[in-house]
């Protein structure tokens, strides 16, 4: 992996989108506290920030990680304990970016390119992580996606991960494993 500017991911469960477009508060979903503390423990992000509105599902993301690096199992499975390490319970977006420090560009993703706004390719995406510049925070949604606000106020919005046709619907788990492989990581040179 190349040299890199600070690199943290964020999962928002405030402001998301319902299946009926309507502003809302998704409730947390524990695999993603260790999913996508594992995936962003691999691709060297600084942190993995749960941004969630309601202290009571802060305390449990705290109770998770508390458990996975102090209690039993951090004893059990240790290498979880480093993954975990970076998970970070926060009540907003504002919070995470103001603990990446001035200047963090917010860099958001989502399944379908909205209208109007231009599109931060992959390969761009590896290029600008690989220069000298602020922090980015790469943000993901749950429910039925970001907000519209949080979209509009990004400094930048990724391309959609795409298969083989229009359907692209993944889990958040899986479009953060692959967003931060096609950003963090060079198309293997290895022999065809
Ligand atoms: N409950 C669902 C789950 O378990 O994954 C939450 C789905 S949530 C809408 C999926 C999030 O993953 C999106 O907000 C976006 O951040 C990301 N995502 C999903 N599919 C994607 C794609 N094709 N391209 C880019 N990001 C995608």
């Amino acid at each position: 992996m190349t040299s890199r500017r600070t690199l943290a991911i964020a999962l928002v469960h405030y402001p998301v989108l319902d299946k009926e477009a309507r502003i809302v508060t998704s409730a947390l979903t524990s695999i993603d506290v260790h999913d996508l503390a594992r995936s962003g423990r691999t691709y060297g992000c600084s942190d993995y920030f749960i941004v969630h509105p309601v202290e009571a599902q802060r305390a449990l993301v705290t109770a998770i990680v508390s458990h996975w690096t102090e209690g039993s199992s951090a004893k059990r499975i240790p290498d979880r304990k480093d993954a975990l390490a970076i998970a970070r319970p926060v009540a907003s977006l504002e919070d995470a970016i103001a603990a990446l420090g001035p200047g963090t560009e917010v860099w958001a993703t989502a399944a379908q390119a909205r209208s109007g706004r231009d599109l931060l390719s992959f390969a761009r995406g590896r290029q600008l992580l690989s220069e000298p510049g602020p922090p980015v925070l790469l943000v993901f949604g749950t429910a039925w996606g970001l907000a519209p606000s949080v979209l509009d106020q990004a400094a930048e919005v990724l391309e959609p991960i795409v298969g083989l046709d229009e359907w692209n619907h993944l889990s958040v788990r899986s479009a953060c494993a692959i967003a931060l492989d096609r950003l963090c990581v060079r198309p293997p040179a290895l022999p065809v």
